[in-house]
């Protein structure tokens, strides 16, 4: 039998700054607040971190990594934390999707899989702990060669909103696997969740100063963090945009690592041999997933000129049938904006849309008259040179182009700054492998979409980032390679 869903309001429990272990207020006592995107009303003020926060955050992880416990005690010792970690995430599941749907609007039942997904993160990431090994190099001479892999030392995470759970775990988790501590900076619309489960974290076994959660905004918290000369590594998630000035602060304080996780403008391809309903509706999850808040959404739907206005129509039909709502409420797919900024930006690109003369085949415009719903919106016509066809909406519009053959396709597919992912939707091996290769992105999601796994590697090609996040790479970030040389002074073959 499957629970009632927490309804709002939510118990908010944390919402001071955490900083070595503690909860605290801001050094200056501001504080901000966050809002339900179904109504705009506050839902709790949240401490507002600034630099100087940031100050002490840093320095509570730089003792907790300089000083130990944490690095230097056994990988095993670290596991076991981590594991009654995923054990409380999964206990209090029901509680971190209420707060987490609450704060950001997305579907319950959705926030449900997304906090799953951090008890697999964490479990997976616990499982590599151990696991972390150098290697006996064969030496050209009477050497002992051996290579070392330590943890990097004091790592910054800063993340959006969209998902903020996953993209917790895809910093902290990795990261304090390997014995890094960590300050993180979580997006100021969705500061709540971070706190919490951070909360759980330390319930689990975690010693003071290993992990620092500072909400507050990016210019003020987020910049200090990635400016800051006692950070060692530096993970972002993000717009590009953002990911620019964030690499230049690292780059002009310390020359810190940094790994990035940015925008994209996937193509999402339908090819002649489809099934077309199969086809409409993967495509309609590509787009409309999370209100097409998604990083990797679909968001050029590109079909074969011989199915296009089948695949257009039954598009439509499929957009007019999503059901919009309250996303507490049971069988609901889409939620609201999370906030007025990015609804009036969405509203501002589907009137761009219509202006340059793509067809308007369903929604357009707001529903309701509170909070921040967008009715499914789908375009048709759409042209390479339009805004629309150019720029990440961010939101639940799909944008449906027509083509005429692979060699057309996979130029305009690539022909983006981005590179984060592509889907291929056909049954044709030639034509699956020929578009695998050649389409220039870091996931090809080949008649499935959306499909993350902790143990696969996830990032961008061209603009959108640098580095991977799953799999062995993510927990590479987070390690450096030392090389120890010994003189074999009286080897066993002599
Ligand atoms: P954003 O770049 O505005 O904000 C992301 C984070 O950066 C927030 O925590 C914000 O406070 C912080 N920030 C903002 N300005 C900063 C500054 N000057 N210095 C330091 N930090 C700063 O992005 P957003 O609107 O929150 O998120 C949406 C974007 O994130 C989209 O472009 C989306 O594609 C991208 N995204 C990418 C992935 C991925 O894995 N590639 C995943 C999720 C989201």
């Amino acid at each position: 039998m499957s629970e009632a869903p927490i309804k709002p309001p939510v118990e908010v429990k944390y919402t001071q700054l955490l900083i070595d272990g503690k909860f605290v207020d801001a050094a200056s006592g501001k504080t901000f607040q966050t809002l339900d995107p179904r109504t705009g009303e506050v839902i709790a003020n949240v401490a507002e971190g600034d630099a100087e926060d940031i100050n002490r955050a840093v320095a509570a992880a730089r003792k907790a990594f300089d000083e130990g416990p944490w690095p230097k005690m056994t990988a095993y010792e670290r596991q076991k934390v981590l594991l009654r970690f995923a054990n409380l995430l999964e206990q209090h599941n029901a509680e971190i999707a209420a707060l987490e749907t609450w704060d950001s609007g997305k579907p319950y039942e959705q926030a449900k899989i997304e906090a799953s997904m951090m008890t697999r993160l964490m479990r997976y990431n616990a499982g590599w702990a151990d696991k972390i090994h150098g290697l006996t190099v064969p030496a050209d001479g009477p050497f002992h060669m051996q290579t070392l892999y330590e943890p990097i030392g004091v790592a910054g995470g800063i993340i959006p909103w969209n998902f903020p759970l996953p993209m917790y775990a895809w910093k902290v988790g990795p990261a304090i696997a390997c014995g890094c501590t960590v300050v993180l900076k979580p997006a100021e619309q969705t500061p709540l969740t971070a706190l919490l489960v951070s909360k759980l974290l330390y319930e689990a076994g975690l010693p003071p100063g290993v992990l620092n959660v500072i909400p507050g905004y990016g210019p003020t918290a987020g910049a200090a963090l990635a400016s800051h000369m006692d950070v060692d590594k530096l993970a972002f998630t993000g717009s590009t945009e953002t990911g620019k000035i964030v690499l230049d602060l690292a780059t002009k304080s310390n020359l810190k690592g940094v790994h990035l996780e940015l925008g994209g403008k996937s193509p999402f391809i339908v090819c002649e041999d489809a099934d077309v309903d199969k086809a409409v509706e993967l495509a309609h999850l590509a787009l409309f997933f999370n209100q097409g808040e998604c990083c990797a959404a679909g968001s050029r739907t590109f079909v074969h000129e011989s199915i296009y206005d089948e695949f257009v129509q039954k598009a439509k039909q499929r957009a007019l049938k999503r059901s919009v709502g309250d996303p507490f409420k049971e069988g609901v797919e889409q939620g609201p904006q999370i906030d007025a900024e990015q609804f009036n930006k969405v509203l501002k690109y589907i009137k761009s849309g219509v202006e340059s003369g793509a067809t308007l085949e369903s929604g357009g415009e707001r529903l309701g008259d509170k909070g921040y719903y967008i009715k499914p919106t789908v375009f048709s016509n759409v042209k390479d040179d339009m805004l629309i066809a150019k720029d990440e909406i961010f939101g639940p519009v799909q944008t449906i182009f027509k083509f005429k053959d692979l060699d057309e396709v996979i130029r305009r597919a690539n022909s983006t700054r981005y590179g984060l992912a592509a889907g291929v939707f056909s049954q044709n091996v030639d034509t699956i492998n020929t578009l695998s290769r050649a389409l220039k992105a870091g996931t090809i999601w080949v008649n499935c979409y959306d499909i993350f796994d902790a143990a696969l590697p996830f990032g961008g090609y061209k603009m959108s980032g640098h580095g991977r996040e799953n799999g062995f790479n993510g927990l590479e970030n987070y390690l450096q390679v030392k090389s120890v040389c010994t003189p074999l002074v009286n080897p066993a073959w002599l």
